[in-house]
């Protein structure tokens, strides 16, 4: 853990990357879930709730006492495990999303929750924000700018903060294993948001699953660079799986991609 880490609780870890900007770890968790809680002078929004083992709002509110949003990455089990604890939600207003709503709830399929991996069934929630790609999340002195980043899962977006150069990518980009080998994963996707990523040199890049280290996981322009060459690679063909079954990459000493033969699309 940094020095600007500490311990919540017996499985709570919170480190403050920069003021009004924590990141709230699950160590302990085996995926080792990162979700991001921003402050702004007049709003707080928790991007991400964590897979719901424990129930993260005390977290919440021990870090601001703001009128709250919670809005997740993505519907996987493990970034919207806590959704329901929440009042007041966002979504990105994508069609696979919108399509989730029924008789004013939001119910995620299956294919886009992937609850029965770890037997987690999802607790219908009211959709109170519909937030489009490109738009502006205005907390007071702080903005964050919504960005679609599928080909982890169609329905993924990331956060940017252009002021302070940082970017909140989720699923997207962390260190460890990269999953393209889930329903919905696509290689060209992947490329395309990764492409439109391409940022300032400076950017910190914060991911959504870190390493048994107990530390938020960050990320820089390189590591951004080492995926799009990868991706890139390939797609000619001139990159060929470490390991097979499924398709497993090297993209850096710090990241793999795994590939399931559907996330291939047009590619193969
Ligand atoms: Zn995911």
């Amino acid at each position: 853990m940094t020095p600007e880490g500490r311990w919540f609780d017996d499985w709570y870890a919170i480190e403050t990357i920069a003021p009004g900007l924590y990141a709230i770890g699950e160590p302990k968790y085996h995926q080792i879930n990162w979700n991001y809680l921003i402050e702004g002078r007049d709003a707080a929004l928790l991007f991400d709730t964590g897979p719901g083992v424990r129930d993260i709002a005390p977290v919440v509110a021990s870090l601001t006492d703001r009128p709250l949003i919670a809005m997740p990455s993505h519907l996987h089990y493990d970034h919207t495990g806590n959704l329901h604890r929440f009042s007041d939600l966002a979504m990105a207003d994508l069609p696979v999303l919108r399509s989730c709503v029924r008789d004013s709830q939001f119910h995620a399929p299956d294919d886009l929750y992937l609850g029965h991996y770890e037997d987690m069934t999802w607790k219908p929630v009211t959709i109170n924000h519909w937030w489009s790609i490109g738009h502006e999340i205005d907390l007071g002195g702080i903005k964050l700018e919504i960005l679609h980043t599928p080909g982890h899962s169609p329905d993924s977006v990331s956060l940017l903060d252009r002021r302070r150069n940082i970017l909140l990518a989720a699923d997207f980009l962390y260190l460890g294993d990269l999953y393209a080998q889930v329903p919905g994963s696509s290689l060209p996707d992947y490329l395309i948001a990764a492409e439109a990523l391409q940022s300032d040199p400076g950017v910190t890049i914060l991911g959504a699953h870190g390493q048994p280290d107990g530390v938020a996981p960050r990320l820089g322009k390189a590591d951004l660079e080492d995926l799009l060459k990868a991706l890139r690679e390939i797609r000619n063909g001139t990159r060929k799986p470490a390991k097979t079954g499924p398709d497993c990459y090297e993209i850096s000493g710090r990241m793999q991609l795994l590939v399931s033969p559907e996330a291939y699309g047009n590619w193969r």
